[in-house]
């Protein structure tokens, strides 16, 4: 809702973590900054069983933040790679989702 006018607001586009929008009414601009939050699907539980296995098996796992999708080859401490799934660069390396999972 528009602070001014309580009007609807349009989306106008993104830079970064803000969305720009726009009121349709008065044709204000608010800038609204998104948080960045994780897949529901994204548990201490799931992950750590995934550590365990990245620490002394061969695999790296890595899941993406916005899909919960998990990709293969993944070092465990990347943050940022693209998604073969839904093509965000949001794929963490498990350790480094833990760490922030636990923080
Ligand atoms: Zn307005
Ligand atoms: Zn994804």
């Amino acid at each position: 809702m528009c602070p001014s006018c309580g009007g609807p607001l349009g989306l106008m586009g993104t830079l970064g973590t803000m969305d720009h929008w726009r009121c349709r009414n008065c044709g204000q601009q608010v800038n609204i900054e998104r948080i960045k939050t994780m897949h529901e699907s994204i548990t201490i539980e799931r992950i750590l069983p995934m550590v365990e296995e990245s620490m002394f098996g061969e695999s790296n796992i890595g899941i993406c933040l916005d899909c919960g999708e998990e990709q293969g080859s993944c070092e465990p401490d990347a943050t940022g790679h693209h998604c073969e799934s839904c093509g965000m660069p949001a794929v963490s390396g498990v350790e480094e989702i833990l760490l922030t999972l636990q923080a």
